[in-house]
């Protein structure tokens, strides 16, 4: 329990101390995602005891098992991790958000699914570093893409998400990131969109995307430990 707290108040002053240094305005603040996949529901449960909400999932059997054996009615779930269409139905019904939506056709599958009295927040996963083997849109796929999904009546497109090729450069780290705030910016122009939402940065890249304008951080191992299983 107190490595869990001590951890917990290091990312969260991590965050803090990023926030202040970047110069943002307190109006447009970041998030804190826990990544639970491979922890326990015990550990969920020590974070949320020190007031964590958001967790994140990767593994659509795993998350559901979690979230049928708590109880949590605060606790907001996201997806994040790869989408195979066989899940979709079960994505839409169980998590709030769905942030690693990589094409078309899985868009269009959570729409169909999805019947919760507002929209599901969607981000559109951008394989930002063009990595060959890494899943998410072009940014020439993207352009043709979010405009069928902007029809599509169950989804709210609240931004974009990217997993930019690691680094230990900041500047390097900066460059990928400030590519996805200012292709948000620019798809919130051309389709007249209110994107809010830039889910980039993990543990060992969460102060260069603080700078750039991430709303939402991913942090697993450093919140948790090592992976459970
Ligand atoms: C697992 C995962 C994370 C967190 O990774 P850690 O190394 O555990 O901090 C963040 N984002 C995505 C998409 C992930 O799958």
């Amino acid at each position: 329990m107190s490595n869990t707290r001590n951890r917990f108040d290091h990312i969260n002053h991590r965050i803090k101390q990023a926030f202040e240094n970047s110069g943002r305005s307190l109006n447009n603040p970041v998030t804190l995602l826990a990544v639970s996949k491979h922890h326990s529901l015990d550990k969920i449960h020590s974070l949320y005891e020190l007031g964590q909400r958001n967790f994140g999932e990767s593994y659509l059997q795993e998350a559901l098992k979690k979230i049928n054996q708590s109880s949590y009615s605060d606790v907001i779930w996201h997806f994040i991790g790869p989408i195979q269409s066989n899940k979709t139905k079960e994505i839409a019904q169980n998590f709030h958000w769905v942030h690693s939506v990589d094409r078309l056709k899985i868009a269009k599958r959570l729409s169909a699914q999805y019947s919760g009295p507002k929209p599901l927040n969607i981000c559109l996963q951008v394989n930002i570093s063009l990595e060959p083997q890494k899943s998410g849109f072009t940014i020439s796929e993207i352009t043709t893409a979010i405009e069928e999904i902007m029809q599509l009546p169950n989804l709210a497109i609240r931004g974009l998400m990217a997993i930019p090729k690691p680094t230990d450069d900041f500047r390097l780290q900066k460059v990928a990131f400030q590519q996805l705030r200012e292709l948000m910016q620019q798809l919130n122009e051309q389709f007249d969109l209110n994107m809010d939402t830039l889910s980039m940065g993990m543990s060992g890249d969460l102060e260069a995307a603080i700078t750039e304008g991430s709303t939402i951080i991913r942090i697993g191992t450093a919140l948790f430990g090592p992976r459970e299983y």
